[in-house]
């Protein structure tokens, strides 16, 4: 690897092509830098079914000059039991959603369809497909990249965006089990018109969720929705999804019958959910990580791609001005990237986590508590508001700050809001 002349270095080498990696390629090139996304697959074919993206995510997203106003947003959440009575309403700052310029903090969306506008926004040389990352090798002036192919590439910094099984975070940060939480999710949506389109509704019965959001797809009105239910690694998927999950929840109240009735069965995924344990840090040397890679999400959390997108932006905004030749201003902005992101991330896969366990994995005795705290006490609306509204809220504003949409204010990490602790490394 040569040695730097005076020039500042900017090389970036990010390794996979999911909604984490496109982030971090738009985020890194607006930020000045000379970006490559490395895929492993001949073509970027986003799998999946629709995702949730909130306020944050649809700002991030007008930052990158892409349009997002079509999303169908709404501004309410709902927990209900199965028979339609209501347990914990969930609602958004009104004026920080006027000055975010939405109508409401959640919008469902397509995979593919955000895929979409985000390669709208890459140059196509950018990305360099085919090239199944192996190992790296770093040293004070460089990492070098190598394939499966044999080939190599030189970097100044390197992204693993490579997903739940990241061979990146492996190298990095050693290795660490894949855990199963004995839940599994289907999700699915339909086109219907009919239910309110303005709120995200979380049905619960004993063991069971259902769970629906709005969708604008083909400019048509759907909804997705999401399923979860208690399940082994082992357990094979019904012949019949559709006919077994109506089946599983012909208790439950109107619109979920006339949602599941409108589905096409083609539409149908299922998903187990794993998860790994938390790191306390994600950036060393000429090296980081980010989306999957770093805090694997299950959908129960439905943030997986909006906080992948996050990773991306963060990672722009703290490493714009920094040339990469100098470990030092390297070090100190992935530090301000990690300070911004790991306790944040780790809060909400936690919470996630917490809650697929409580709902769908508990012993009988703890679901009597749960359903006695649910229906007569606002206990848990509190914790759900204390632990996924208010954070994320005061993320919104610290994007809102970045993009000059607020009075200027310190730029202060997630992580520095809580008992004014940071991260260090
Ligand atoms: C197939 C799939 C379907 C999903 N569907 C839904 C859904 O319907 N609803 C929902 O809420 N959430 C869904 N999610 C979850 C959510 O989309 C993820 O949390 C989000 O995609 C994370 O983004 P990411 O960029 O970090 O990782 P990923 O989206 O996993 O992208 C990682 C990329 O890295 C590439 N890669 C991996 N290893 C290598 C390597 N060694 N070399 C080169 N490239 C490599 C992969 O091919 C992939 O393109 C889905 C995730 C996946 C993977």
């Amino acid at each position: 690897m040569s040695k730097s002349n005076n020039k500042p270095r900017k090389k970036v080498a990010i390794i996979g092509a999911g909604p984490g990696g496109l982030s971090a390629g738009i985020a890194l090139t607006q930020a000045g830098f000379d970006v490559k996304i490395f895929e492993r697959h001949k073509e970027i074919k986003p799998l999946g079914g629709a995702i949730i993206l909130n306020a944050i995510g649809i700002n991030i997203l007008r930052s990158y000059g892409i349009y997002a106003d079509d999303l169908a947003t709404t501004d309410t959440q709902r927990f209900r039991r199965y028979d339609g009575h209501q347990r914990v309403l969930q609602q958004f700052d009104k004026d920080l959603l006027n000055k975010a310029n939405v109508s409401g903090w959640m919008a469902g969306l397509m995979r593919s369809d955000l895929y979409k506008r985000l390669l709208d926004k890459i140059q196509e040389e950018m990305i360099v497909t085919d090239h199944q990352f192996i190992s790296y090798k770093e040293d004070a002036d460089g990492v070098n990249i190598l394939f499966e192919d044999g080939k190599s590439y030189t970097a100044d910094l390197l992204v693993g965006a490579d997903g739940v099984n990241s061979l990146v975070r492996k190298q990095l940060w050693g290795e660490s089990e894949l855990q199963h939480l004995g839940i599994a999710v289907w999700l699915g949506w339909s086109e219907l018109e009919g239910p309110d389109r303005n709120e995200i509704v979380l049905n619960h019965s004993d063991l069971h969720q259902f769970g629906y959001s709005p969708l604008v797809y083909n400019e048509k009105n759907c909804f997705e929705w999401w399923f979860v239910e208690p399940c082994t690694e082992e357990q094979p998927e019904p012949s019949d999804p559709l006919k077994y999950i109506s089946e599983k929840l012909r208790n439950f109240a109107y619109p979920v019958p006339e949602i599941l009735m409108a589905t096409n069965s083609q539409n149908l995924f299922r998903w187990l959910i794993k998860y790994r344990d938390p790191l306390s840090a994600w950036s060393k040397g000429r090296v980081t990580i980010l989306g999957d890679a770093a805090h694997p999400t299950s959908p129960y959390a439905a943030y997986g791609a909006g906080m992948a997108l996050e990773d991306g932006y963060f990672l722009g905004k703290y490493l714009a001005g920094v040339d990469l030749s100098n470990l030092n201003d390297l070090h100190d902005g992935l530090l301000k990237f990690d300070n911004q992101r790991v306790n944040y991330t780790n809060n909400v896969v936690g919470f996630a986590k917490t809650l697929g366990k409580l709902f769908h994995n508990s012993p009988k005795s703890l679901r009597i508590l749960r359903d006695f705290l649910l229906d007569y006490t606002k206990f848990p609306e509190r914790q759900i508001v204390k632990n996924s509204v208010l954070e994320a809220e005061t993320l919104l504003k610290t994007v809102l700050d970045l993009e000059g949409k607020n009075p200027p204010q310190a730029m202060t990490g997630v992580a520095a809001y809580k008992n004014g602790k940071t991260i260090n490394h």
